[in-house]
């Protein structure tokens, strides 16, 4: 897709690169443009490690500090993320090699990322997902899975 912004390029990191694609189209653009963004500004380099995820998939996270081990990491079972419909993006910053989770990356980055378009999970009344992303086309995941059913595949959902 092109869109002639000059941060809509492919980004620094080849795994955030192919995660991309698996956005849905109507976001790729945008999402390039905040990683590029966010180097060019910060020298930071931001990496994309979730994006698109089955619900099966979805309700294997759901599992995690329920029924599985580990900490709870999500409250919405298969259908009922954006992640399901290709319009979220988990990120985390690599730094000297390593992954920085901290909190404070996402929070200095998060005004770039609402500059194009995406909503920050660390703005969520209350369960805040810091390292979360979205752009949800003011629809709700209601509407989502019924149009994943009338069109078949989340990414020919028209949204604009
Ligand atoms: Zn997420």
């Amino acid at each position: 897709m092109k869109c002639g912004n000059k941060y809509c390029k492919e980004t620094w990191d080849i795994h955030t690169n192919n995660r991309i694609l698996k956005l849905h189209p109507t976001i790729q653009c945008s999402v390039k443009r905040f990683i590029n963004e966010v180097e060019e500004t910060y020298n930071m380099k931001i990496r994309i490690t979730d994006t698109y995820r089955t619900y099966t998939e979805q309700d294997e996270l759901y599992k995690q500090g329920r029924s599985k081990a580990g900490k709870i990491i999500t409250n919405a079972k298969g259908g009922y993320s954006y992640h399901n419909f290709g319009l979220a993006i988990d990120v985390v910053e690599i730094k000297d090699k390593k992954a920085n989770y901290d909190v404070s990356v996402t929070k200095k980055i998060a005004p770039i990322a609402k500059k194009h378009g995406l909503a920050w999970g660390g703005d969520w009344k209350s369960f805040k997902d810091y390292p979360h992303f979205d752009m949800t086309f003011n629809k709700t995941t209601e509407e989502l899975r019924k149009l994943v059913k009338e069109y078949g595949d989340y990414k020919k959902i028209p949204l604009e």
